[in-house]
């Protein structure tokens, strides 16, 4: 479904959100007070506005509340940030995204009214060191402090042959195992009890990030 988006600020956060959503086919107002920066943006985005969100009259003229969604992509300037995203709140803004530089940046976004706060930075650096800790996590997605989903590959013979009711993850680490990608083969979603898990499968799993590490312990 096509959806409406309102990107402030074409750092390289906000023109990559821009560039991924258009990909995808959606409807996106880029704005960025630079003008060299909306220039670039004219041809890629659906509309494109050179705008100072920090000017109250300006944000009231872009009728952000008619957007599914607006996100805030002002990084270094993080007094702009906080403002224009307490500002779209008082418009009446839907659903506000804001990006955060740093922890306290991320928990003042979210008491002025940010439905989501996202750091890029923090969030790929986290990615990255488990990638490169662990031969077996590929990647994984933090939903919480606590919960995460990891695509885990079976690199072990111990885990390999054996069917998922046989390996009993959810017994033995506390993991569900939402859907299993095997070499040459569709992606098996919500995969019954007795299907057999082979050697380089890739298991996707959801449950607490101990719990993850543990199995990756377990079968390192
Ligand atoms: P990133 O780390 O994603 O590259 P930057 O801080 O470098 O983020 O970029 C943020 C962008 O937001 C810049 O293009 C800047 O011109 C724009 N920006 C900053 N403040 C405002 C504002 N008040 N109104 C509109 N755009 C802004």
């Amino acid at each position: 479904m096509k959806q409406s988006f309102a990107i402030i600020g074409l750092g390289r956060f906000g023109a990559s959100v821009c560039t991924a959503l258009i990909e995808a086919g959606q409807e996106v107002l880029a704005i960025d007070r630079d003008e060299d920066r909306v220039n670039e943006y004219m041809d890629i985005a659906t509309h494109a506005i050179v705008a100072n969100a920090q000017d109250e009259m300006a944000l009231r003229s872009l009728g952000l509340r008619n957007f599914d969604h607006v996100i805030i992509a002002i990084g270094e300037d993080i007094q702009a940030s906080i403002l224009v995203t307490l500002m779209a709140k008082e418009m009446g803004v839907t659903r506000i995204t804001a990006k955060a530089q740093n922890t306290y940046h991320a928990k003042v976004l979210e008491k002025v009214g940010a439905d989501r706060v996202v750091h890029p930075e923090r969030d790929m650096g986290e990615r990255v060191a488990h990638q490169l800790i662990s031969k077996n996590i590929l990647d994984y997605l933090e939903l919480s402090d606590e919960y995460s989903i990891a695509e885990i590959q079976i690199s072990n013979d111990k885990f390999a042959d054996k069917s998922l009711l046989q390996l009993n993850l959810r017994q033995k680490f506390g993991l569900n195992v939402i859907a299993i990608r095997r070499k040459n083969q569709r992606l098996i979603v919500s995969p019954p009890a007795d299907e057999v898990v082979l050697l380089n499968d890739v298991l996707f799993v959801i449950g607490e990030t101990k719990d993850v590490e543990h199995m990756d312990d377990v079968m390192n």
